[in-house]
């Protein structure tokens, strides 16, 4: 690909950033589709600056990843009906200078569950009441799966519980509980610390489904525990390929090439 003149700019910003894979991803998207198009790391702590250079400079895309996907909310023009009710945006399109924010964790998540199972009144426990966890209860509330929000603080874990209208438990109280899919959104299992694992090995019942939205190392304790234990696995990476799918769709209005990104990534991953 040859970058000139016309080569349109995109990107993804949060601090820190030197772990993300985004730029991988997209930029073999953007090649195998033929695009004039490059994708860039733009670590900063300044997320109003960083947006004020994406307006002034015409950058036409930008991922948002952590601490900034809340924080970046008031700064666009315009948000996405989910995303705004999630409360956190992880994609912004530059639409002729006005700046539309959505979710597309969301969506990664729920194709990476669809692609295994029928999710049609099944019972979750999620784990974590982070952005992730609301992006993925939000959308797993709209098509029909009861909920329940276990999280370490409790204030946090409610707070979310409230919003999608479902119990919540202590992570103690896990123990005694049970569900159709049980979902890891917290850090726990995530390399350097590859021995933890978020829940007690007993609640891992057989035909459960299980998926862990770490996909680094790719089979986390918690997976491995549980494929043992007979449950069907999903790892991080299909929602994490998919996410990112939605963002390419969003921004250049093509499909985007899955297998070349799935390919990428397994390839940064060395897996
Ligand atoms: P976040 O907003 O910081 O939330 C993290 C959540 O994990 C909080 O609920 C926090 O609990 C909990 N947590 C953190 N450390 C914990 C610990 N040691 N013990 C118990 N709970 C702990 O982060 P996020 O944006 O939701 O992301 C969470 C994870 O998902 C990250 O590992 C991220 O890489 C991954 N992720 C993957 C994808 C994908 O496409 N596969 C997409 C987005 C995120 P408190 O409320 O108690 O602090």
């Amino acid at each position: 690909m040859i970058i000139d003149q016309h080569t349109r700019l995109y990107g993804v910003t949060g601090y820190p950033i030197g772990h993300s894979l985004s730029p991988t991803m997209h930029n073999r998207a953007f090649s195998a589709k033929g695009l004039n198009a490059v994708y860039m790391a733009f670590e900063t702590r300044d997320i109003d600056g960083g947006l004020k250079g994406m307006r002034a400079l015409g950058i036409k895309g930008m991922s948002v990843t952590l601490p900034h996907k809340s924080a970046v909310i008031p700064l666009l023009d315009e948000v996405d009906g989910l995303a705004k009710r999630i409360g956190a945006i992880n994609t912004i399109v530059n639409d002729d200078g006005r700046l539309v924010g959505y979710n597309t964790d969301a969506v990664g998540a729920l194709k990476a569950l669809e692609e295994k199972l029928d999710l049609s009144g099944k019972t979750c426990i999620i784990i974590g009441a982070g952005g992730a966890a609301r992006a993925i209860g939000f959308i797993l509330k709209e098509n029909g799966v009861e909920l329940v929000v276990a999280n370490r603080s409790a204030e946090r874990g409610k707070a979310l519980a409230l919003s999608l209208s479902c119990p919540f438990m202590s992570l103690s109280e896990m123990e005694k509980a049970t569900a159709d899919l049980l979902i890891n959104t917290t850090p726990i299992g995530m390399i350097p610390r590859k021995d933890r694992c978020p829940v007690p090995e007993q609640i891992l019942k057989k035909g459960m489904a299980v998926m862990d939205i770490i996909y680094n190392p790719l089979e986390t304790r918690l997976l491995k525990m549980a494929r043992d234990r007979g449950c069907l696995t999903i790892n991080g990476l299909s929602m994490f390929i998919h996410q990112g799918a939605e963002q390419f769709r969003l921004w250049t209005g093509i499909e985007a090439p899955v297998s070349v990104m799935m390919s990428a990534v397994k390839e940064a991953l060395e897996v």
